[in-house]
């Protein structure tokens, strides 16, 4: 899918707040981490063993319920505990290099992440859609993609780097710092955001990247996101998306347990090669096997296919008809999204009558089917256009890949 954005530089950006600012410090970080990973941290900076789990429950409660980015706002810890802590870890959140809003009320942040290794910082995009009763945070695992999907402009991208489970954390804590959604720092302590009352309800990993090559970091993060003593989000609101790393998928269903959300595209293996080459590698007997084998599917946890729309291309009815074959016996959802030209794609999106009636065709077949309407589509329109935009804007400072919202992975 494809989000578009008014690219009217938010007024309140030279507003952002001196934590937002900081670049995340080169002291270890403590957010990404397990619980366990959190202990033996701790242990390793000589906090004695007999406090040890006292201290990481009340770390975890204060990084992830009240979403403190400073230690000196934890209260209820010493200040000799306070100051050993600061002197060892950070618990920053990335730089806010730009934030836009949308006429709509999309939200795009653009981070910067500092460099690992011998890496170069790099940058990517995060984009929070609010509609009717919830709110939509889409996260990017990976800055770049090894695979090359045709229709997909990240894919003619190279990899730089997978994120770390902290990075992937970081978009979800810096999104909700900005959009008021942890608790004031002066709110007593217990009284906390009650679910119903969250601007980000939902996350969806369809951002930049496959983010099942990047498993055990996005296992990492999204367990802690969906831990109930912390960010707290329903496991039923994470969607992770994957174009169809088929063994993977087996682990998401048993070691992760979130929604899934599958980059489909096309019915036919010779089609889908082209498409999605990892069919290639996991054709769709293979990937739909997995589907089925999904834990805990039923109608209201369906697994959702995204399916972006290519004029003359997977648009017959004879597509719709092979999909809700292939799908026959799945409780399932399909997107059907409209395709968004990118400079040099050989794509076209179909036209509005043929997308229709597939989407009835499919419709009619018992499956909820329905067509993504772009947002702010006459801003953005692609993401070859967004990148485009972004870097005339700040030609100068380009650091590394800039992240997009991608056609090919799509949320729930
Ligand atoms: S659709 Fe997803 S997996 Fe395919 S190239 Fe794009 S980002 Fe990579």
């Amino acid at each position: 899918m494809s989000i578009s954005f008014d690219l009217t530089t938010h007024a309140a950006r030279d507003a952002l707040g001196a934590t937002a600012r900081a670049s995340l410090a080169p002291k270890p970080s403590l957010i990404g981490l397990t619980r366990a990973g959190m202990g033996e941290a701790l242990a390793g900076i000589g906090v004695p063993q007999r406090q040890i789990k006292m201290r990481v429950a009340q770390l975890w409660h204060w990084l992830y319920v009240r979403g403190v980015a400073d230690f000196a706002d934890m209260l209820n810890i010493s200040k000799d505990m306070r100051a050993l802590l600061e002197r060892h870890f950070s618990i920053g959140r990335p730089e806010i290099v730009d934030e836009q809003i949308s006429n709509d009320g999309t939200r795009k942040w653009l981070f910067r992440f500092p460099a690992r290794g011998a890496g170069r910082p790099v940058e990517i995009e995060t984009v929070y859609i609010p509609e009717e009763g919830r709110g939509t945070l889409c996260v990017s695992s990976q800055v770049g993609c090894t695979l090359t999907c045709s229709f997909c402009h990240t894919g003619t991208q190279k990899l730089v780097r997978n994120l770390t489970a902290e990075e992937i954390l970081a978009q979800l804590m810096a999104a909700r710092d900005r959009l008021g959604d942890f608790p004031d720092k002066n709110t007593p302590d217990g009284a906390i955001v009650p679910a119903e009352g969250r601007k980000v309800t939902n996350v969806v990993m369809m951002g930049m990247g496959e983010p099942l090559y990047n498993f055990e970091e996005v296992k990492k993060a999204l367990l802690i996101a969906s831990d109930g003593d912390g960010l707290s989000l329903s496991k039923r609101r994470i969607t992770l998306s994957t174009s169809g790393v088929v063994p993977e998928i087996y682990r998401t269903g048993e070691e992760i347990g979130v929604m899934l959300a599958i980059s489909l595209h096309a019915v036919r293996d010779d089609l889908r090669d082209m498409l999605v080459p990892i069919n290639k590698k996991y054709p769709l007997a293979e990937l739909i096997k997995a589907c089925r084998a999904y834990p805990g599917l039923s109608n209201a946890r369906r697994i959702t296919f995204e399916y972006v729309m290519l004029k003359d291309v997977n648009d017959s009815l004879d597509d719709a008809k092979e999909l809700v074959r292939l799908l026959r016996g799945i409780p399932a959802k399909i997107n059907l999204i409209p395709f968004n030209p990118w400079p040099g794609t050989n794509y076209q999106c179909s036209d509005w009558e043929q997308i229709e009636r597939f989407a009835d065709y499919v419709n009619n077949a018992g499956y909820a089917s329905p067509i993504r309407t772009p947002r702010g589509r006459d801003i953005l329109a692609a993401c070859g256009q967004l990148k485009s935009e972004s870097e005339r804007m700040r030609k100068t400072d380009r650091l590394a890949l800039e992240a997009m919202m991608i056609a090919g992975h799509g949320e729930e």
